[in-house]
């Protein structure tokens, strides 16, 4: 763990302040606030006070909303040793539309799973945008230099992209509590909605999952709306590099583990244990929440009490529901239902001296819950989906004499992290009673196996590893984005090109066509060149002083339409065919087309094996294009087709493939477009060379230059050039600046 951070004050922006706020004759009363997030920040905000060496400013900035929205709270009006309280003020009507309808009625239920249960309602978007942008306005006017701005959860995810906006070198993190889910599901959000959601998310340096199964489905669901190119989880947005990664959340291991030998936590086990006599404990305690998986677990229990009689008597079932959400009617019905069943289960089973289900209603105190946890023989916890589940890795951290067995539902977080567990699947009500019984007769020194090393790891990934380890790759991920961003063409180095160039008396500029001159579309006949590029391009070509090459792997007679009456040098097809000015078309070299008779058929198999591919036929080459398709799967098939091609094209050792912005082509290994420029400057003595690409068939170009010579690369991808710039817009600017 590294306990030095290089920024000087945190700024948490989540849906809730840490305290709910209420005014009083004397100022404000504060009551903590529970849940995850805010145990978490508070535990850290402890271990920044106590190592003031950590950060500048240790009190922590918390910027939300407070929870009782009658109250008007202004700024600075709450002190707390830990926190300066920024509060957002969001109307009743507004929150309602908000986090009522699109964060509680369609993304927690749609990111747990539950479409049915999701309402698609664009008041609820607006809300959500304006929210938004609440938060934003709250947080720019505090944000200064050195800040770390830290973005939690599902109802913030549009704000890194707006504060990125507005304070574009912002160092910003985000973190997702809940699950990221399979792009199945995501996808039934409106088209606008996920862009913007991906979007947004994207705005951050760092995001953060519980798991490497929603860090996945984040990148997938990026890959499909956004066309972003991904590599070992770094994201190439048009404008810098976005890392997504995998951060289980921690519990304050000590904190729990250390509380079992309190006095006031042994006085409460003291109470539990007269009630229990001598029978054993089952525990579970969530929130009111359909993900819980509540009616299952009475389900799974009831199938235990039925399949294993020999228990009735000498267990016990404890399950507490915390209160939440109860004023919604999801909510309440499910409430009704869990009392009716619990009712029925205790009317079957019970007997004058036992009760089979213990059920409570009720928020526990910390010292009850931890005298619980240290207690039960068995914790339950079977949620059907959860992002983490930190009761579970209470529990386990509670265990101080190893006694107990977890049973854990492979649907929670946690599961990733807790696999000595007994996992079950919370549907299977037959398992579930399996693994009751099976916790109940185990062997001390098995349970003390699991749980020693669940402990192990627990305690050495708490909730300050996780949190620096959150903050330690955000920075890392800034240092990547340096390295790069130090190539990209910024204002001194677009002056001294543009002096460099007016200095010249004779200029060449090799151009690459597409993603460089003109974007991609979805088909290549239907990249042509706008107007405005052709007049930058009419007047550098009519200065008398430049020669200006067209370089592409496009054919002669598409490159001869888009420049139809432009005094350009053109060379088609990576090289194959040079046209000098408006001399005749000349070619390097004749392959014939023999060659073709083996590739074609393999290629046309690969266009039915993946949906959306197709094939263009050149004269001396054959490309196979893949931008139509699943990129995930097009991936697949792109390895397997290189393999096939490999296997035909190694007898042909003159051949080779040529991989381009989501193009396979084959082609002779003789001429490339570094040859091609070759022989355009054919040892003629330019004074200033320029040579623009956007893929890898341009690195021949870049690579065989002069070291005098100005190359710059589109996009963000590390290459031979010498310079990069984010986009084609960019480019466009500096070339119209020498065309002036
Ligand atoms: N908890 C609480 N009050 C209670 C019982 C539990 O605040 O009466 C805490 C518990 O210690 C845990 C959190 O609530 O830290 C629940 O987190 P979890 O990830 O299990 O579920 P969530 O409620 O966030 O979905």
């Amino acid at each position: 763990m590294v306990n030095e951070t290089p920024f000087e004050r945190l700024v948490i922006a989540a849906y809730r302040l840490p305290f709910k706020l209420t005014k009083t004759k004397k100022g404000y009363k504060a009551v903590q606030n529970s849940g995850g997030l805010v145990s978490a920040i508070l535990a850290l905000s402890e271990n920044f006070k106590a190592n003031n060496k950590v950060l500048k400013n240790s009190k922590i900035v918390w910027v939300g909303i407070n929870d009782n929205l009658a109250e008007n709270v202004p700024p600075e009006s709450f002190e707390n040793e830990n926190f300066d309280i920024l509060p957002v003020t969001i109307t009743p009507t507004l929150n309602d539309l908000f986090y009522g309808g699109f964060c509680n009625d369609l993304i927690w239920p749609l990111f747990h799973y539950f479409p049915s249960y999701s309402v698609f309602n664009n008041d609820y978007y607006k809300a959500y945008q304006e929210a938004n942008s609440k938060y934003c306005e709250e947080l720019i006017k505090i944000i200064q230099p050195g800040d770390f701005i830290w973005i939690h959860d599902y109802q913030l995810m549009l704000l890194p992209e707006m504060i990125r906006e507005k304070i574009p070198d912002a160092t910003i993190g985000f973190f997702l509590h809940i699950p990221f889910p399979s792009f199945e599901i995501f996808r039934l959000l409106p088209r606008r909605w996920r862009e913007s959601i991906v979007k947004g998310m994207l705005g951050a340096d760092l995001i953060g999952f519980h798991t490497h199964d929603y860090t996945q489905h984040f990148i997938k669901c990026v890959k499909r709306t956004t066309g972003f190119e991904v590599h070992q989880n770094i994201i190439y947005t048009p404008n810098k590099r976005v890392k997504a990664d995998a951060f289980p959340i921690g519990i304050d291991y000590d904190k729990f583990h250390d509380a079992c030998l309190k006095e006031h936590v042994l006085a409460e086990k003291q109470k539990i244990k007269l009630h229990l006599a001598r029978q054993k404990l089952i525990f579970s305690v969530d929130r009111l929440d359909y993900s819980k998986g509540l009616l299952l677990r009475l389900k799974g229990y009831e199938t235990f009490l039925e399949k294993f009689p020999s228990w009735h008597s000498k267990a016990v079932f404890n399950m507490v529901v915390v209160p939440s959400r109860d004023n919604i009617e999801k909510y309440k019905k499910l409430k009704k239902e869990i009392e009716s069943t619990v009712g029925r289960i205790n009317g079957k089973y019970s007997s004058l001296a036992w009760r089979p289900i213990i059920y409570q209603y009720k928020s526990l105190s910390f010292n009850e819950l931890v005298a619980l946890y240290d207690l039960s023989d068995v914790g339950l916890i079977t949620p059907l989906r959860d992002g983490m589940n930190l009761v579970a890795k209470e529990y386990v951290a509670c265990q101080i004499e190893n006694k107990g067995v977890l049973i854990l539902s492979e649907m929670a977080g946690a599961a990733a992290e807790l696999n000595e567990a007994l996992i079950i699947n919370p549907a299977d009500n037959i398992e579930m009673a399996e693994a009751i019984f099976k916790a109940l007769e185990m062997k001390p020194e098995e349970k003390h196996t699991r749980l020693e090393r669940m402990q192990n790891r627990i305690s050495n990934y708490n909730v300050f590893t996780w949190a620096f380890d959150f903050f330690n790759q955000t920075f890392d991920t800034k240092k990547l984005q340096k390295l790069v961003s130090v190539r990209f063409i910024n204002k001194a180095i677009s002056s001294q090109i543009v002096t460099d160039y007016r200095k010249a008396d004779r200029r060449i500029l090799f151009l690459d066509y597409d993603g460089t001159l003109v974007p991609f579309a979805k088909f290549p006949e239907l990249a042509t060149i706008n107007e405005n590029t052709v007049e930058i391009i009419k007047k550098l070509s009519n200065d008398d002083k430049n020669q200006v090459v067209i370089v592409s792997g496009r054919d002669k007679k598409f490159l001869e339409m888009q420049f139809a009456g432009v005094n350009v040098s053109l060379v088609a097809e990576h090289g194959y065919y040079i046209r000098k000015g408006v001399a005749d078309w000349e070619v390097t070299i004749n392959t014939g087309e023999q060659w073709k008779e083996a590739v074609l058929p393999i290629m046309n198999e690969y266009v039915s094996r993946c949906n959306g591919t197709f094939i263009e036929e050149k004269t001396g080459s054959i490309a196979w294009h893949y931008r139509n398709a699943d990129s995930d799967f097009a991936q697949l098939r792109l390895h397997e087709l290189r393999d096939d091609l490999s296997e035909i094209i190694h007898h042909k050792t003159d051949f080779e493939i040529l991989e381009g912005h989501k193009v396979l082509e084959v082609k002779s290994g003789k001429y490339d477009k570094g040859q091609a420029a070759n022989a355009l400057l054919s040892n003629q003595k330019f004074g200033f060379i320029l040579a623009v690409g956007d893929d890898k068939t341009d690195e021949f170009l870049f690579k065989a230059l002069p070291d005098s010579a100005c190359s710059i690369r589109v996009g963000l991808n590390p290459s031979f050039a010498r310079y990069n710039v984010t986009d084609i817009s960019v480019l466009l600017e500096l070339l119209e600046v020498l065309a002036e």
